[in-house]
């Protein structure tokens, strides 16, 4: 029987890889200009890891782990974000005794074990970027504005970027007591999942997506209601930058996001166009959580965006990728002693960095120049018995159907400054 990948999964495979290497680009670029740089952690970590730093109560830790024990009876989870693993590099990696901020991004595969459909996978793909050592409500705009800058730059439109402030942790006990007197009245009407929120996390209850839970916190204190003054002020602040970044934002204190160590600012950015599953992606303040697996008590704040999703918009707005047009050759030959001069051609040519093909298949000539159309080669050398003779080689421009005979000593020189001109008429 075919095995199949598995649920949740997919192949990136040649003619889409192409957007992720341009997505990809893009990142990097965006990132050094920010002056941001690159961290790779394992895919997989220990399991505790994601239980204190992404959190007990949250579903991700609860229902959407992939988690094993290894054959040393370790247990072991595919990491379902990158935030809790690049904490426990920080500290493990001592980059704190470095020059303060430690501005990180990173890129790769991210695996929760979520109901799958249209935008939602079991291995998705993510960017994020975090700012480790700075309280300052500056960061957190500048934050935001690498990712609008980003999405800007992608051709993106229609998107909305949502902000609230949680709070602290002094400002959210109160409001923690508040909203669970306010819903005390409401509880047998909550969903289940809401029930059992109310005692372990009922902050989450304000996101839930039940539509009978949503209408019940409507009036419900939201944390913006019960900032301390030092929140209230950091709130302020960073509206005013964001402001000053001519960022157009929406204040969404439903907005609560997923992670329990989320303090101050959360923001999500939606898109239009890619189905029920619109964010493309969350972010926020997480001050507790270095602290939280063992490091000295350091902010944070960072954003995950998902790929997948990103390139959902691109598709749905019609983007165009482009394509850096490298100039590409097939070398094309006719007879065995031409197929040898042929591969040494094919390889001088790569070695100063132009894309060459070659027959492997033992196709006719006119095979050759059709499979050259099919991989995109732009030229065609061609050598048969009569050019080796004469020494020389045929250089077809393909899309003027025009061609030249070429000495062959002077050929790779002659590629090497190829220019369309070269063959008007
Ligand atoms: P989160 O880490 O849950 O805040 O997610 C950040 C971003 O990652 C989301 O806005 C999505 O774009 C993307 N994302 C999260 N979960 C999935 C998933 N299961 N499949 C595809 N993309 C996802």
């Amino acid at each position: 029987m075919l095995i199949k990948r598995p649920k949740g999964t997919q192949d990136i495979i040649p003619g889409t890889i192409e957007k992720w290497h341009f997505l990809e680009e893009q990142i990097r670029k965006i990132c050094q200009e920010y002056g941001y740089q690159e961290i790779r952690t394992p895919v997989f970590e220990a399991t505790e890891l994601f239980q204190r730093g992404v959190g007990e109560t949250t579903d991700i830790v609860n229902k959407e782990m992939y988690t094993f024990l290894d054959k040393g009876q370790r247990s072991i989870t595919l990491r379902p974000e990158g935030t809790a693993s690049i904490c426990r590099a920080y500290v493990e990696n001592k980059l704190y005794a470095q020059t303060l901020p430690v501005k990180l991004y990173y890129l790769g595969p991210m695996f929760r074990y979520e109901n799958t459909q249209a935008g939602r996978y079991r291995q998705f793909h993510q960017f994020g970027i975090e700012v480790l050592g700075v309280e300052n409500p500056l960061v957190d705009a500048e934050v935001i504005q690498l990712l609008w800058d980003f999405l800007q730059r992608l051709g993106l439109q229609g998107l909305e970027v949502h902000i609230n402030s949680v709070g602290c942790s002094h400002c959210r006990a109160v409001h923690r007591e508040k909203l669970q007197t306010f819903l005390e009245d409401r509880k047998d009407k909550l969903c289940s999942d809401c029930q059992s929120r109310l005692e372990r996390n009922p902050l989450r209850i304000l996101d839930c997506k039940n539509k009978n839970c949503q209408a019940l916190t409507v009036e419900a204190p939201t944390t913006l209601d019960t900032l301390c003054p030092d929140c209230q002020e950091h709130w302020e602040s960073v509206q005013h930058y964001l402001k000053m970044g001519d960022i157009s934002f929406k204040i969404n204190p439903k907005l609560v996001r997923g992670l329990d160590y989320y303090q101050k600012t959360a923001f999500e950015v939606m898109a239009k166009g890619i189905g029920a599953q619109s964010a493309i992606c969350g972010g926020g303040r997480y001050d507790g959580l270095v602290e939280e697996i063992g490091g000295p008590s350091t902010p944070g704040i960072g954003f995950a965006v998902g790929l997948e999703r990103i390139l959902a918009a691109m598709q749905s707005q019609k983007i165009e990728i482009e394509c850096t047009d490298k100039t590409s050759v097939m070398v094309a030959v006719l007879g065995d002693k031409a197929r040898q001069v042929g591969f040494q051609l094919a390889n001088q040519l790569r070695q100063r960095g132009i894309i060459a093909f070659m027959d492997l298949m033992g196709r006719s000539l006119k095979s050759q120049m059709k499979y050259a159309d099919r991989v995109g080669s732009r030229y065609v050398l061609i050598l048969g018995e009569e050019e080796l003779e004469k020494g020389i080689i045929i250089v077809r421009d393909m899309k003027l159907g025009d061609q030249k005979e070429i000495a062959k000593a002077d050929l790779i020189e002659f590629i090497q400054n190829i220019d369309s001109s070269e063959f008007e008429i």
